[in-house]
């Protein structure tokens, strides 16, 4: 699979979850990384504030994550969701989980604020795969995305 990320780096893999989480070429997307789990910026989707949470090793089944893996991801949400609260002042946050067959499993948090009018947590993400390019390519909307992932970064420096 190729992909390209929203920093224009090309990324020819088998797993976009293990590149992400384990390769140096989303550098500038990673926000923070735990014992087992990493925090980046969503790399297709140019949303400031829009992360994504994935397990450090390749885990396809939520039901195959440890007690500790668990422990971690939950301590992990509840610090995105206060450093989107304190970044963004925004208490509205939609997350979604994605599992699929041989995947890389992984959480994708969004703070509800701006563009974003919704119907249900899911139209959000139709909403912004559809506005992809063009976020990607409003140099504006790149430099909130560089603030808030700094921003984060802040935050989980002193967690
Ligand atoms: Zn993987």
């Amino acid at each position: 699979m190729k992909l390209t990320t929203i920093f224009n780096e090309e990324i020819d893999t088998p797993c976009a979850g293990c590149i992400v989480t384990n390769n140096s070429k989303f550098k500038d997307g990673r926000i923070y990384q735990s014992k087992l789990w990493d925090l980046s910026q969503d790399f297709e989707i140019a949303y400031p504030g829009m992360v994504v949470l994935s397990p450090l090793r390749h885990v396809s089944n939520y039901m195959d994550l440890t007690t500790d893996e668990l422990q971690e991801l939950s301590t992990l949400l509840s610090h995105c969701k206060k450093a989107i609260l304190k970044i963004f002042d925004c208490p509205k946050v939609a997350y979604m989980f994605y599992e699929k067959p041989d995947g890389h499993i992984h959480f994708v948090i969004i703070p509800l604020h701006n563009l974003v009018k919704i119907k249900s947590k899911y139209a959000v993400l139709e909403e912004l795969m559809e506005k992809a390019t063009e976020l990607k390519t409003d140099t504006t909307n790149m430099q909130k995305v560089t603030e808030a992932i700094k921003q984060f970064r802040n935050y989980f420096q002193n967690i």
